[in-house]
């Protein structure tokens, strides 16, 4: 992508209104644009780490066996009324009419329809376990909207539903998610600690929150330090027992407010290793049981050829939630530090003298180079200052920054900037685009 051909309305100064740092540099370079309280577009290079990120959760969820499929963002109230849940969820839900009166609301949340969905689709128990999974707008009408897309009314979600013939297949189901989140969150860059919780609206009786620690955060939580250290599992085989994968989190302390116990956390964790923080809770994962099959008559046919009411389990991850959150957990005085799975581009190419017959040419030339490599590239090619082309790379923070002037070319040499370490080495010329491919597969 040329910057002369892109549309990337960076701002020099810090807009008023935003509270939180990563608010602050989203505004600022250009990733979204408020339109409502609570209601933001998604600017292009916006919209690019969302798309990353979108696609880290489905190739985690689809490893774990979930299946993907795509239900409306528009729900009937009728069907919320099966659940015993339409007039339960209050100020939250935004309700809409439509023009033959039929009440509809925007969805919260999916249980009810995907329930709808299993129950008319699988009838005997060769159609479970199955989990399914949609990444999906919802609204939520949110008392008070704040931070950016950390707390918005509406938010992009991944939530997956699990449907099991009994409470411990279930649970294996929970376990395949649990362990598919450690992942995810991983290979954004993210140190996200499971945190036991309290199940809310959706429900249910085992839950955890996947917290990262952030002075921003919006809920206080109390942990053991050594979970902070944790690596998620590799190659995991999800046919296996997870809970030997899962032990080392679950053996340690961790609670968020609302579940916390002071007595058990002084008691089980040594006073050298509490953390007690702040933290933005990026994904929930809740066991709940026959819930909604209860009264949604969610059942197949059990190998008795009796009726079995199926067992089920939700699992969100705030997608548009997560483009915060990393920016908090990843950024500097300068701007933002993208770790590369989630760049918006993985190179800025800065041509310090656009017009330069020689310098436009390596430019050129190293753009289809970069392209060709399949490394995505934001080639500054304005006519803009050098300093404020810096700035602005620096700002929007994608990890590596191949810097040509003239009398570098010359020489046949340019600069390679690591953004996160801020190190620049003069590297040659023909070697730079082996040197960045090199950062992708090592
Ligand atoms: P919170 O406690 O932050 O209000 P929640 O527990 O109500 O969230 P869930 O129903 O667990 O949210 O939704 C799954 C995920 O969706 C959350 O873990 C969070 O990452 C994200 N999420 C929830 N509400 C919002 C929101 N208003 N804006 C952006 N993301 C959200
Ligand atoms: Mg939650």
């Amino acid at each position: 992508m040329r910057v002369s051909k892109f549309f990337m309305p960076v701002l020099r100064d810090a807009p008023r209104e935003a509270e939180i740092v990563s608010h602050r540099l989203m505004l600022r370079a250009g990733m979204i644009r408020q339109s409502g309280a609570g209601i933001y577009s998604w600017l292009p290079t916006g919209l690019r780490v969302l798309d990353n990120i979108s696609r880290i959760v489905r190739e985690e969820q689809d490893r774990a066996g979930a299946i993907e499929l795509l239900m409306p963002t528009l729900q009937s109230a009728d069907l919320w009324r099966e659940s015993g849940r339409y007039d339960a969820y209050g100020a939250e839900m935004l309700r809409i009419t439509d023009r033959h009166k039929r009440e509809m609301l925007y969805g919260p949340t999916n249980e009810e329809l995907i329930t709808q969905i299993f129950r008319d689709g699988a009838h005997s128990y060769r159609d479970v376990p199955r989990t399914l999974y949609h990444i999906q707008w919802k609204f939520r009408d949110e008392i008070r909207p704040r931070f950016g897309v950390m707390r918005g009314r509406e938010f992009l979600m991944k939530d997956a539903y699990s449907f099991d013939l009994t409470p411990e297949d279930a649970k294996k189901s929970f376990n395949r998610q649990f362990v598919a989140y450690l992942r995810t969150f991983e290979r954004m860059g993210l140190t996200a600690i499971p945190m036991q919780a309290e199940t809310g609206p959706i429900g249910g009786d085992l839950s955890y929150e996947f917290i990262i620690l952030a002075k921003t955060g919006e809920s206080e939580v109390f942990c053991h330090r050594d979970l902070l250290d944790l690596k998620a599992p590799e190659n995991v085989d999800y046919d296996s027992d997870l809970e030997p994968l899962m032990a080392p989190w679950l053996e340690k302390y961790a609670a968020t407010e609302d579940v916390h116990d002071a007595a058990r956390f002084a008691d089980e964790v040594p006073q050298d290793r509490q953390v007690s923080a702040r933290g933005i809770e990026v994904g929930q994962v809740f066991l709940f049981g026959t819930k909604y099959s209860d009264p949604m008559k969610c059942q197949v046919q059990g190998r008795d050829g009796k009726l079995v009411t199926l067992h089920s389990g939700s699992y969100g991850i705030g997608v548009s939630r997560l483009v915060g959150a990393i920016i908090e957990a990843s950024h500097d005085e300068r701007g933002i530090v993208w770790p590369a799975s989630v760049a918006p581009f993985k190179v800025g190419l800065v041509n310090l003298k656009a017009g330069d017959s020689a310098t436009d040419k390596a430019c050129e030339s190293l753009y289809e180079q970069l392209d060709n490599a399949g490394l995505s590239v934001l080639y500054d090619d304005t006519g803009e200052r050098a300093g404020a082309k810096f700035k602005t790379m620096d700002l929007i923070g994608l990890p590596w920054q191949v810097i040509v002037g003239p009398r570098g070319v010359k020489a046949g040499l340019v600069e390679l900037k690591n953004r996160a370490s801020g190190e620049t080495t003069e590297i040659g010329i023909d070697e730079v685009v082996n040197r960045l491919v090199a950062t992708q597969t090592g």
